[in-house]
């Protein structure tokens, strides 16, 4: 799997036309694999590049490091694991130029013109030229063992090890306690990218703007995707949602690797294709459910396991609830036992759970008990305003459930909608939209700090 990776980096390098790569915030571990196979690299002074897993659980696959620096270099560098920040790469000669980080898309795309000017052919042949003079020097083998002693370093003791204290507290914490003892990357604190207590008054700000951005947009629904008044652009599939509380179930399981419209969507679209949404027809329907699903347009991407899923919930629907989804909720649950309740079927955990709580008591209008006790749903949009807000200190589920109900006691749920909104519509992984983003002014806008935030 691994040398799959390579081969798709190795494109920036085998490709006939010059590459460049221009970039900023973190470069680091598979991020150089793939960024030091471009012809040419520019950074943002803020850029900062290394290979920590030197220090544990992972080599450089692509092996460009010698090729690039010289031996001296890339061995005071691999053995460490050292960061190298932007400027000392540049002068060290693993890239070509740090610029101010505000001119590196400018500057970058002017040197691209510039290079434009030199005949397509002429540019082929020379980047040929300097490409097989590496190649010459055994790159391809350099390759080969970098791949392979990558997966080596993954099944070493400390590298079982590593993955180990990552799954018992987490990557983030993992990696930060392989870090602390060099002072860097996140344990570093500088340069205000990643560590550091921001205070409390920031985040009241940040909380509050969240808040106020809430209250907005249900005063005026935002956009037809959004799961706030409107589940989908379909009124008939709305009206479903509101009206069958088994369909609102299965969208609510629906709702994972696939986007959310086509989620909310996928209960209206069943009934059409089975005829029903009846959760006792459904029990002992297995077949027809995953024929319903897998029919093209296919309604989810893990066939099998949403067919088994509906099955069971089916089957609790029926033996705990006499066969009336809506009796999981009727009687005003409280807001952590209704959590537990949707939390008892398969394929529902905290996150989908917590957000069906808090679309329920905000949406639907049903009368739950004791919001304090509703938790926002650790899902990778809010992780990652979390994160870079500053709300949170760490990528951790029950830190940011303690952030949340520090900050808004009274229902920490009513947090979740608008860090999720926001994580989807403003705050993307790449190239976040600072400028419209609606908690822009309060935001110290910590990017690097959700590099690591991934998954659903
Ligand atoms: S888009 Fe920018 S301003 Fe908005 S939450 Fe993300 S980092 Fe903050």
């Amino acid at each position: 799997m691994i040398g799959r990776y390579v081969e798709t980096y190795m494109k920036l390098w085998y490709a006939r036309k010059p590459t460049i790569a221009a970039v900023q915030g973190w470069c680091i571990g598979g991020g150089t694999d793939m960024v030091l196979c471009a012809d040419i690299i520019i950074a943002g002074e803020g850029a900062t590049f290394g290979y920590p897993p030197s220090r544990v659980w992972g080599t450089p696959t692509t092996a460009m490091w010698v090729y690039r620096m010289g031996l001296e270099k890339a061995k005071r560098y691999m053995l460490t694991g050292d960061e190298i920040p932007a400027k000392t790469a540049a002068d060290i000669g693993l890239i070509l130029e740090a610029v101010p980080d505000e001119r590196l898309q400018e500057h970058s795309m002017a040197f691209a013109k510039r290079m434009a000017m030199v005949p397509a052919n002429q540019l082929m042949m020379l980047k040929l030229l300097c490409n097989q003079t590496v190649e010459n020097m055994g790159m391809a083998s350099s390759r080969q063992l970098g791949i392979l002693f990558d997966g080596i370093a993954r099944h070493t003791q400390e590298g079982l090890d590593f993955v180990e204290r990552a799954n018992e507290v987490g990557f983030r914490q993992a990696v930060r306690e392989r870090d602390d003892p060099f002072g860097d990357y996140g344990s570093r604190g500088t340069r205000g990218q990643v560590t550091g207590d921001r205070g409390q008054d920031g985040r009241k700000g940040v909380a509050e703007a969240l808040l106020r951005f809430a209250a907005a947009a249900a005063a005026a629904p935002l956009q037809a995707e959004s799961v706030n008044a409107d589940f989908t652009t379909n009124p008939e599939a709305n009206a479903l949602l509101r009206d069958d509380p088994f369909a609102f179930l299965i969208a609510v399981l629906f709702d994972q690797g696939i986007r959310a419209e086509r989620a909310w969507l996928a209960p209206y679209l069943l009934r059409a294709r089975l005829g029903h949404l009846n959760p006792a027809k459904m029990v002992g329907d297995e077949d027809g459910i995953r024929s319903a699903i897998e029919t093209s347009p296919k309604l989810h991407r893990f066939v099998g396991k949403m067919s088994r899923w509906l099955v069971e919930a089916a089957r609790i629907v029926v033996t705990d609830y006499a066969g009336d989804a809506g009796a999981i909720w009727s009687s005003s649950p409280d807001a952590d036992v209704l959590q537990q309740r949707l939390e008892a079927f398969p394929g529902i955990g905290q996150k989908k759970a917590a957000m069906a709580v808090e679309i329920l008591e905000r949406e639907l209008g049903v009368s739950i008990g004791h919001m304090e006790r509703s938790d926002i749903a650790y899902d990778v949009h809010v992780r990652r305003v979390f994160l870079r807000s500053h709300l949170a200190e760490w990528d951790d589920r029950n830190h940011m459930i303690e952030v949340a109900r520090a900050l808004h006691p009274a229902q920490p749920s009513a947090l979740d909608y608008p860090a999720w909104f926001i994580g989807k519509t403003w705050c993307r992984p790449r190239r976040p939209d600072c400028g419209n983003c609606p908690i822009g002014e309060v935001c110290p806008k910590e990017i690097a700090r959700a590099e690591f935030v991934t998954g659903a």
